[in-house]
């Protein structure tokens, strides 16, 4: 279990500390009294906000997991029909990070699985042949015919850095 995970915290060096502050960081719902704050000074959202308790329990009531995916990772509010400044009951769900942004941006790529897999790609090429694979065949072990790597491109030369330090 988790053969995976243990292996690329390994390849990058991260600390077991590290390791578990980034999982709470990843996986806990932001401080609903902090959004609130955030939404109160924000005009896109019509300086106004839920109270910290409709919004605690709206992410009790999603079991803190995605309404759409079913991931914990990141988990925000997403106002459904796209107004900002509707925070009725009945317009907030609770949607991880990863589907908030393909939604806000309207892409098809989800930009965090893309990021994954080329990661997981580079590691397992880098082991197969004991070097650095073309960003070509990283592409191409990922599954993606996309030609770039969109934002993903930073997080991919870390791994490369650390692979070859
Ligand atoms: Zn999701």
């Amino acid at each position: 279990m988790f053969e995976k995970l243990i292996e690329v915290l390994t390849l990058l060096d991260v600390s077991e500390k590290d390791a578990i502050k980034s999982v709470l960081m990843a996986v806990g719902p932001s401080n609903p009294a902090s959004l609130r704050q955030s939404w109160m000074a924000n005009k896109s959202y019509g300086n106004s906000a839920p109270t910290t308790e409709l919004l605690w329990s709206l992410m009790k009531e999603s079991g803190f997991q995605c309404c759409q995916c079913g991931s914990s990772f990141r988990l925000q509010f997403d106002h459904i029909n796209s107004d900002a400044t509707d925070h009725n009951r009945e317009n907030l769900q609770v949607i991880c990070h990863n589907c908030n942004v393909q939604k806000r941006r309207n892409n098809p790529v989800k930009m965090f699985d893309f990021q994954y897999e080329l990661v997981l790609a580079t590691i397992d090429l880098w082991k197969e042949n004991g070097e650095l694979p073309t960003y070509k065949q990283t592409l191409e072990k990922a599954g993606s015919d996309s030609a770039c790597f969109g934002g993903a491109s930073y997080m991919l030369n870390y791994v490369r850095e650390m692979l070859t330090r």
